[in-house]
């Protein structure tokens, strides 16, 4: 496929933030095909299993919503109105719950799928206009703990690798990750360079034995919830071998005296202990990163989303902090991005607790500064609601109306019958999809058709930094429209300036103009420029010699305020829901290979769904003959919140006293009984409000027929 023939474009995958190119061909029947761009620096022509099946996705229009639809009050059916109508309608009411209420009645909850620009006028529109905080998006489920433990550690949220370093490095410590699963050709790129250097190892920290695991030298099988234990016990087992970097943490970190006190408060055999593992493999772990020249850890959900994701987030990059592998080639903590976009989010600062460029929502020369270039109203001091905020706002009535945009929540959430209650209970539900099968529709009062991926042009950025540029391919079907448009033609509604964009690369211009003088300065990047190299790392500063960043660090200053990284000495503690008598098992959840989230995307393509065809338990046979439980058998499986039913897998791969439930099923014709989120945890982190989603206590029996 040559991208000079016609009807031939690029673009970027819209599912996990590897953020793979591909090569897009147009066919005379306007549907699309595609494959691998073999010239895209992340993948080099390698795609997924998901990302090879995108275009049936973009091609199937069978569930797309066609035109906007309203009702007038909840006793009504939806009918079809004009974008006009459905518009004007929704800016009365949100005037008159401003007016009323005050400005933080509304809210708009958005997606880590969302393009940069559709984040940029959104949060412009509540933050610079509205004069609330209230946005937040699902990357709050995702990547928030990362966020809030990269800015304490290094004073700015930011990866500080990119994905060469991967066939730098001879040591990768994956922790609280499937990547063999979640980020396939991250993972392949490892795959390959273990296959070419057998001696490079791979040490995989996880309760279940994933796929990862087919290539590790060392498996850490821990028990869950045990990772701060771990980590303090292998930088003490660093420490102890004289395996740090000396000048590191004497000249360019801080906190490295607090740290060694807190390691060497527990022995590495009462660490072991704790966390269900041999001593002797905590100490091989750091003899593997000892010896390291470069080290590389790597982490996702099974750290981030836990009550104390922060402080795990932390007690790893500290591993990485002390022996001084930042800011180098072939090292750094690589935090893997779920969403295709949650980085892009967080440049424009589409979360209740950020101002663009990530410049500091405490910060009042910050909020001045971001208030002058948009010319709407104050910013806020106070943060925003965030996800699990939002919906207990609903609840108990301090919030009026929900915007939501880009995201399932009714499948998603924690706890998620609670947010269906909230959703109940809210005065006014807008919901801006593109599908007609998200549970929110059922309680919306204002439906918003909107554009698909590659029915609209925007930029995303990546997990290694990587802002990428995505073509408009097809016309969307019926009314719909991209989601800027949408928030922009909104926003004139409600009589605000500042959002009579001509197209996304005005909305682009105006987000890269404020990030100048900041470190994520793009400032002198155009969307010529990123059309033209097809991808950029940031920072990209004007006139600068070389300007895109692969590394960061490289001289040895940090963000914070003194120039230094900051070792954290985080406590070991755990505050997550504890198993008892009547909830004796753990259960966490996670993604199989073949889905998406809450599958609007991928479930609709028949060979995704053939991998794995429903919801299921895994469990340890030792733990399912004790409860008379055999391979397919219907289990209940209760907690504090609800249950759910699934088939039972027998595994010896998962710790005994633990089960794993996939997070994707919502419901299913009207059942919510393979919803595992019925049964999770809403429980958060206290800094980054991130769910507990790996963590809660459960009760497990067969299912008996009445
Ligand atoms: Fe898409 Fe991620 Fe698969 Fe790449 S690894 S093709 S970005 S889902």
């Amino acid at each position: 496929m040559k991208r000079s023939q016609q009807n031939t474009f690029t673009s970027t995958c819209c599912y996990c933030g590897v953020g793979c190119g591909v090569v897009i061909n147009k066919e005379k029947n306007g549907n699309i095909t595609l494959e691998g761009d073999k010239d895209y620096p992340v993948n080099k022509g390698m795609l997924c299993s998901k990302g090879l099946n995108l275009h049936h996705t973009a091609n199937d229009k069978s569930d797309r919503l066609l035109y906007p639809q309203m009702r007038y009050n909840k006793n009504m059916p939806m009918q079809r109105v004009s974008w006009n109508e459905a518009l004007e309608r929704t800016a009365a009411v949100f005037k008159t719950f401003i007016n009323k209420y005050g400005p933080d009645s509304v809210a708009f909850y958005a997606s880590g799928q969302c393009l940069t620009e559709e984040y940029y006028v959104v949060n412009k529109l509540i933050k610079g206009f509205i004069g609330s905080n209230n946005i937040d998006t699902n990357s709050r489920l995702c990547m928030s703990s990362a966020v809030a433990a990269y800015k304490i550690a290094l004073g700015e949220d930011t990866v500080p690798l990119c994905y060469e370093d991967i066939e730098l490095a001879d040591c990768f410590y994956v922790t609280g990750a499937n990547p063999a699963w979640c980020h396939p050709i991250l993972w392949r790129r490892v795959e390959a360079h273990k296959a070419a250097n057998p001696d490079v190892k791979i040490i995989v920290v996880d309760p279940r034995a994933t796929d990862t695991c087919s290539i590790a030298d060392l498996h850490l099988q821990i028990n869950p919830g045990t990772d701060i234990t771990l980590n303090h016990a292998i930088g003490r087992v660093l420490i102890e071998n004289g395996d740090i970097d000396a000048d590191f943490v004497t000249n360019h970190a801080d906190g490295f005296e607090q740290y060694s006190k807190i390691v060497f408060e527990r022995t590495v055999a009462e660490a072991a202990l704790i966390c269900g593992v041999a001593e002797s493999e905590i100490r091989l772990a750091a003899l593997y990163i000892g010896e390291a020249k470069g080290f590389i850890s790597m982490w996702t959900m099974g750290l981030n989303q836990s009550a104390v994701g922060v402080n795990k987030n932390l007690s790893l990059i500290n591993l990485n902090l002390i022996t001084g592998h930042i800011g180098k080639p072939g090292s750094g903590p690589l935090s893997l991005t779920g969403q295709p976009n949650a980085m892009g989010g967080r440049e424009v600062g589409g979360l209740a607790n950020l101002l663009p460029a990530h410049r500091n929502l405490n910060n009042p020369a910050h909020r001045a500064e971001v208030q002058k270039f948009w010319g709407g109203t104050e910013i806020a001091e106070k943060p925003g609601l965030t996800a699990t905020e939002m919906f207990e706002a609903l609840n108990d009535g301090r919030l009026k109306a929900i915007w939501i945009m880009c995201t399932n929540p009714l499948t998603s959430l924690p706890n998620v019958r609670m947010a269906e209650e909230a959703l109940k209970k809210a005065k006014f539900v807008v919901v801006q999809e593109i599908s007609n099968k998200p549970e929110t529709l059922a309680y919306a009062d204002v439906i918003l058709p909107a554009a698909a991926w590659a029915e609209k042009e925007g930029t995303m950025t990546n997990s290694e930094r990587r802002i990428s540029y995505l073509n408009k391919i097809l016309d969307p079907p019926g009314e719909a429209l991209p989601d800027s448009e949408i928030i922009c033609r909104f926003a004139q509604k409600m009589g605000y300036k500042g959002f009579d964009f001509k197209d996304a690369s005005e909305i682009y211009a105006e987000h890269a103009r404020l990030t100048a003088k900041t470190n994520i300065d793009i400032s002198g990047l155009s969307y010529e420029i990123i059309k033209q190299q097809r991808s950029v790392q940031w920072p990209y500063k004007k006139r600068s010699p070389a300007p895109a960043t692969q590394r960061l660090f490289t001289d040895k200053k940090f963000y914070t305020e003194s120039g230094k990284a900051r070792i954290g000495a985080v406590p070991d503690t755990l505050t997550s829901e504890m198993p008892d008598d009547d909830f004796p098992f753990i259960l966490t959840t996670g993604r199989i290979r073949d889905q998406w989230h809450t599958m609007s995307k991928t479930g609709k393509v028949n060979k995704l769904n053939q991998h794995i065809r429903q919801s299921f338990m895994e469990i340890n046979p030792f733990d399912a003959e004790k409860l008379g439980i055999k391979e397919g058998h219907v289990t209940i499986i209760t907690s504090r919140r609800g249950e759910i039913r699934v088939k039972a897998k027998l595994s010896p791969e998962i710790k005994k006293g633990v089960v794993f439930v996939p997070m994707h099923w919502g419901k299913i014709l009207n059942s919510d009984m393979h919803r595992v989120n019925n049964i999770t945890n809403d429980k958060v982190d206290p800094i980054s409000k991130e769910p507990d989603f790996k963590y809660c206590a459960v009760s497990v029996v067969k299912f008996k027929k009445p």
